[in-house]
C-alpha cells in the first residue's frame, strides 16, 4: 500500500478545476517532465494549490517514490491530455503524474504508479487496455521516461496486483463481517444527515476508503444489514444495481417504506413547462434527492439543475431537458 494524500485543488481556481462531471474510462500516464530535486509529489501538489503557474493544467495524481498526492477527484476531469475541451482524454481519463526529480529513485516511483493503476482499475471497473499514454492523446512525447517500454509498464500493473491482494486479504482478516438482518430487503435507505459533505459510501464492507457521498434524502435499496467489527452497516443498492456499502446509525439514515407508484411524465418538458406532468417528475427526482425544491407542478430553474444532475448520473446527454430519452431513463427508476 502507498499512501495517498488527498489535497483538492480548491473549486476557485476554475481553470484548473472546472468540476465538469466525470465517469472515467481510461487512465492517462505522464512524466513531470522535471528532473530537479526536490521536483516530488509534495512539490506538485503544492504548485496546484498555488493555482499551477496560470498554465490552466490539473491531473488527478502525482506519484513519487516514497507517496502520491491527489489534486481532484476522480468523478471530476482535469486538464492534462491535449486533446482539447471535449476531448476523451481530459474528460474521460484519470491524469496520473510520475515523478522523475533527481533526488527519488524512479523505478520506485513507476512501481507505486502501478500499484495506483491498478487500484484505480479495480475501483472504476476497468480493464488494462484503458491506460494509455499521454502520447495516445496528442502526440505529445510523454511519458517520455516510459514510452518506449509502456507494454511493460502495463504488464508491471498485475505484478503489483499480488501484492496488494495479499495487503487487502490480511486487513479484511482482522475485521469480522457477518450478516445482522435481511429483514429490510428491498426497502430503500436514505440519508437524514443534512451536513453538506453528506454520508460516505465504500465498495468494500468497510469504512475505510469512501468512493463517494450523498447528500439529504438520496437514498438506495437494503440488500442486507451487516455487521462490520463493531459496528453495523447496510449493503446496498444504486438504481443501476451496483453494490455499496453504507453506515447503518440511525442518527444518520433512516429506513424508508417501500417505493411509492410513481407516475411516469408521457410528454416532453422543459424549462417553462407547467401543470401535473411537471409534478410527476418532480415527485420521482425529489425521492432520489436529485431536486431540491418544492412539488409546485413547475418546471424551474431548480428542475433544470435536477434533471441534469439524473442526466450526469444516467450517463446520457445533459440538457436540462425531459425529453424521450430522459423520459425512457426516468421510467427504468419509476
Ligand atoms: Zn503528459
Amino acid at each position: 500500500m502507498v499512501k495517498i494524500i488527498k489535497k483538492y485543488i480548491p473549486t476557485f481556481y476554475r481553470s484548473l478545476r472546472p468540476a465538469y462531471s466525470m465517469n472515467p474510462e481510461y487512465i492517462t500516464i505522464h512524466n513531470t517532465a522535471n528532473a530537479s530535486k526536490g521536483a516530488n509529489a509534495e512539490m506538485h501538489s503544492r504548485y496546484l494549490l498555488n493555482g499551477g503557474g496560470g498554465r490552466g493544467a490539473s491531473w488527478h495524481f502525482t506519484v513519487d517514490d516514497k507517496e502520491i498526492y491527489q489534486h481532484l477527484p476522480t468523478n471530476e476531469n482535469g486538464w492534462h491530455a491535449g486533446d482539447g475541451a471535449n476531448g476523451s482524454g481530459n474528460r474521460k481519463s484519470i491524469g496520473i503524474e510520475i515523478c522523475e526529480n533527481a533526488d527519488g529513485d524512479f523505478e520506485k516511483a513507476v512501481a507505486n504508479a502501478q500499484w495506483l493503476v491498478r487500484k484505480l482499475l479495480d475501483d472504476h471497473d476497468l480493464s488494462i487496455d484503458r491506460v494509455v499514454p499521454h502520447k495516445h492523446w496528442s502526440g505529445k512525447n510523454c511519458p517520455r521516461k516510459l514510452l518506449s517500454r509502456f507494454d511493460d509498464f502495463k504488464d508491471g500493473v498485475f505484478k503489483s496486483a499480488s501484492k496488494e491482494t495479499q495487503v487487502k486479504s490480511a486487513t479484511t482478516e482482522s475485521v469480522s463481517v457477518s450478516t445482522v438482518s435481511t429483514s429490510d430487503k428491498g426497502k430503500r435507505v436514505e440519508s437524514i444527515y443534512r451536513g453538506s459533505e453528506g454520508i460516505n459510501f465504500y465498495k468494500e464492507p468497510s469504512f475505510d476508503n469512501p468512493v463517494g457521498s450523498f447528500s439529504y434524502g438520496m437514498g438506495w435499496t437494503i440488500r442486507k444489514k451487516i455487521k462490520v467489527g463493531k459496528s453495523e452497516m447496510y449493503e446496498v443498492e444504486n438504481s443501476k444495481g451496483a453494490v455499496y456499502y453504507i453506515t447503518a446509525r440511525e442518527d444518520l439514515v433512516k429506513v424508508a417504506d417501500n417505493k411509492p407508484n410513481f407516475t411516469v411524465p408521457t410528454v416532453n418538458l422543459v424549462y417553462g413547462s407547467k401543470g401535473k406532468q411537471v409534478g410527476y417528475l418532480q415527485e420521482i427526482l425529489k425521492y432520489y434527492g436529485f431536486y431540491k425544491g418544492a412539488l409546485d407542478n413547475s418546471y424551474g430553474p431548480l428542475m433544470v439543475a435536477a434533471v441534469k444532475a439524473f442526466q450526469r448520473d444516467r450517463g446520457i446527454l445533459v440538457d436540462g431537458k425531459a425529453g424521450p430519452q430522459t423520459r425512457k431513463e426516468i421510467s427504468k427508476v419509476a
